[in-house]
């Protein structure tokens, strides 16, 4: 279920221009992660998208004339994947010195007002990746008393948990992955959180309500193709953050944010990866 093909293309000669070009490209046919380096990029689909004949067609219509681009690609299987991770990447670690993110398996564990245990499984979300730390940034930048919240892609629901754990009224977590709902479900077990829902499923989860905050953390296209259904969930004052892109997507991000009539209020950045905040007034 969370197989991926890693492919590697090699760009010649390489600008940044040629990249991002070729990642718009590769977008466009199920591509979600990219990689930029200078000699060309790393990119990830899942497995049931990845389309050889397709991916060839797309090539040979390059706009860019003069740049050659190859490419090989390699299967990356979610489990090995999620091991790997496991072992080597989770670590206790520690956002805006009051949160800290540890798991079951860590004996170490600094001192945090907020301690969120999450054991992640196959889940996204253990707050190594850039774009967890910026949402949990936010997360601890708002005032969530009382409020309703939204943790759309919820991977471990971590996002939604220290929400709550900020005093969040209720939060309705929702992910379109069986075993990261699984895993979402227990991991609100585990840090002994009421008041989380958590769904399966895209936006046809969602329901006629409105939320004070959402969090979407997913990627550049599931957004873009999504974001009218977060916004019919959103009422005058309501605030939503939006991740898992980088710095050259806020355009596309910000003026479909626009187009649906928010805000775009302004943007987190960490190594090239960025957290949009938008408003409805
Ligand atoms: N919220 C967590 C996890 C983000 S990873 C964090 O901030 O770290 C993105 C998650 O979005 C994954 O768990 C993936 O399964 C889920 N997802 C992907 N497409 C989705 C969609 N269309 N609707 C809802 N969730 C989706």
């Amino acid at each position: 279920m969370n197989d991926y093909m890693q492919v590697r293309f090699d760009v010649e000669p390489c600008s940044e221009m040629a990249t991002d070009v070729l990642a718009a490209v590769l977008a466009e046919i199920g591509y979600e992660s990219f990689v930029p380096d200078e000699r060309g990029v790393t990119a990830f689909v899942p497995q049931g998208k990845y389309d050889e004949t397709r991916l060839k067609e797309e090539l040979s219509q390059y706009p860019i004339g003069g740049v050659s681009v190859t490419y090989e690609a390699t299967f990356v299987a979610g489990r090995d994947w999620n091991e790997e991770w496991e072992k080597n990447y989770f670590k206790p670690i520690v956002v805006g010195d009051e949160c800290v993110i540890h798991s079951t398996f860590h004996t170490d564990i600094p001192q945090a007002r907020y301690d969120v245990l999450i054991d992640p499984k196959m889940a996204f979300g253990t707050g190594h990746h850039e774009t967890t730390t910026l949402m949990l940034q936010a997360i601890l930048a708002s005032d969530l008393t009382g409020r309703s919240v939204l943790d759309m892609g919820c991977g471990t629901a971590v996002l939604g948990i220290l929400a709550r754990m900020k005093g969040a009224a209720s939060v309705v977590a929702v992910d379109i992955d069986e075993f990261a709902v699984e895993n979402a479900i227990e991991n609100i077990r585990l840090n002994h959180v009421s008041g989380v829902e958590v769904r399966l499923g895209g936006i046809e989860a969602l329901k006629q309500e409105s939320f004070d905050f959402i969090f979407a953390n997913i990627n550049r296209n599931i957004l873009l193709a999504d974001m009218h259904a977060y916004v019919a969930c959103m009422k005058r004052g309501s605030r939503i953050f939006m991740s898992g892109f980088y710095v050259e997507d806020i355009p596309f991000i910000r003026a479909e944010a626009e187009h649906l009539g928010l805000r775009f209020v302004g943007y987190a950045e960490k190594n090239r990866w960025v957290a949009v905040e938008c408003m409805s007034d």
